[in-house]
């Protein structure tokens, strides 16, 4: 059977990563998100299982050592990590995958799986994702700015990612994030076999 597909989406914290892939799933049946574990609080509404497995981090580090984790960091004081066995579960079961991580997990993924694809979402300005945390309010003054800070070095490993893409009208990003994965299945890597059997029967 054909294995999934491994995307890797990083984003500045703010940027409507979540609100884009909101919309792409409810286009792509065969694209199952990967539901990550942290160590941060909930915020209001986030209910464990779906948005995060809330652990806590003697857990979390439990779950690390019993090589539990495809990958995990540390990202603004709290740990963050992706569970190894339903992301190989589902790919081998030929679902493609989405992980929505930041970029120190991205670069750990790339290393030890690089036929993942890497797409990276910019804000259109570091202003502008000041405004948009400020204005989702989910966040303190101070961890807002925290996030703004850790931003600009997220967005300097932008370079290192497969496909980047700006997040200006969310219409527009919504089709953009379609075309890369659709671009993508076309990937001549993957359809090394089509051409093997057209030349077959040819
Ligand atoms: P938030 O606290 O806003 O939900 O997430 C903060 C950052 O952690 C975001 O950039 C988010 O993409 C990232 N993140 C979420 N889950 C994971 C994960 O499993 N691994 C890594 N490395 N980062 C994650």
């Amino acid at each position: 059977m054909n294995k999934g597909t491994l995307y890797v989406v990083s984003a500045p914290s703010g940027c409507g990563k979540g609100t884009i892939l909101a919309e792409v799933f409810k286009r792509n049946s065969n694209v199952f998100y990967s539901v990550s574990a942290t160590t941060r609080n909930p915020r209001e509404g986030e209910v464990d299982g779906v948005n995060y497995y809330f652990l806590t981090r003697e857990k979390f580090l439990e779950l690390v050592e019993n090589n539990g984790m495809l990958e995990y960091a540390e990202f603004c004081g709290n740990m963050y990590g992706t569970p190894r066995e339903t992301v190989e579960k589902k790919l081998s079961e030929g679902f493609d995958v989405i992980l929505e991580i930041e970029t120190k997990g991205a670069k750990q993924i790339k290393e030890k799986m690089p036929e993942a694809i890497l797409i990276f979402i910019l804000p259109p300005s570091v202003n502008e994702l000041r405004r948009r945390l400020n204005k989702r309010g989910t966040e303190t003054e101070d961890v807002i700015e925290k996030r703004v800070n850790e931003a600009e070095g997220e967005i300097r490993q932008a370079y290192d990612y497969d496909y980047v893409m700006m997040n200006g009208d969310l219409s527009e990003a919504v089709e953009d994030f379609m075309s890369i994965i659709r671009a993508s299945k076309f990937d001549k890597t993957k359809n090394n076999k089509i051409i093997d059997e057209v030349l077959e029967n040819a």
